[in-house]
């Protein structure tokens, strides 16, 4: 297996109830790569990203991807992290992983919102179309602002802790707002997105078989 920073996760189940199913696949515990902060571990360069496309399932998983960013006026396309390009509405998504002792991005959504069971590919796919349903709460000098504090974060990691930087990054007002747009989301839409996520994780998880991905 060459992409040796993708590693399947356990995929969970959506909903508003914490008793909710999780199916188990790869048992080791693993973190995706959520936000855009500089991580270590064994990422694929940039131009491995084309050659990550050309991976059997990939279009499957982008098209049904698709037809729920496209509800928002956004397109999609498989990245080397979530992120949401602001120029041109354009939301990318990845299967890589990163192994951390705790998922960050999981813990903070499970911190704040106790309530709410979805998976965190589910969470990060959301909180980037909660990008683009929130960035006009914002002044340009206010989005400065907020890119600046990144920025300033991302330098700072030497003398923070990863989860820190991670969590400070969260609370940044644009970030927050995104993630609460995401679960107001899940809240409001959960028979619809439940569908979609059986649907999409069978999808993920065909991907994972066909490219002996473990
Ligand atoms: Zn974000």
């Amino acid at each position: 297996m060459q992409w040796s920073a993708i590693k399947a996760h356990n995929l969970e189940v959506v909903g508003s109830n914490p008793t909710s199913a999780t199916i188990s696949w790869c048992g080791s515990k693993v973190e995706q790569l959520i936000c855009n902060q500089q991580v270590g571990g064994s990422i694929p360069s940039t131009s491995s990203i084309n050659a990550m496309k050309e991976l059997k399932g990939v279009v499957e998983i982008n098209e049904i991807i698709s037809e729920l960013v496209s509800q928002f006026d956004c397109t999609c396309d498989m990245g080397l992290d979530f992120s949401y390009y602001y120029d041109s509405s354009k939301i990318t998504w990845t299967v890589l992983i990163t192994e951390t002792a705790d998922s960050s991005f999981n813990e903070f959504v499970k911190k704040e919102y106790p309530e709410i069971t979805a998976d965190i590919f589910l969470w990060s796919l959301l909180h980037e179309i909660g990008h683009h349903e929130t960035c006009d709460f914002w002044s340009e000098s206010e989005q400065l602002h907020f890119d600046k504090l990144k920025d300033e974060l991302e330098k700072e990691n030497t003398d923070k802790d990863y989860l820190t930087s991670c969590i400070e990054y969260y609370h940044i007002p644009d970030e927050y707002e995104a993630t609460k747009w995401a679960a107001n989301y899940i809240l409001n839409n959960e028979d619809y997105l439940k569908g979609f996520w059986e649907r999409l994780q069978e999808a993920i998880i065909n991907f994972y078989v066909v490219n002996n991905i473990e």
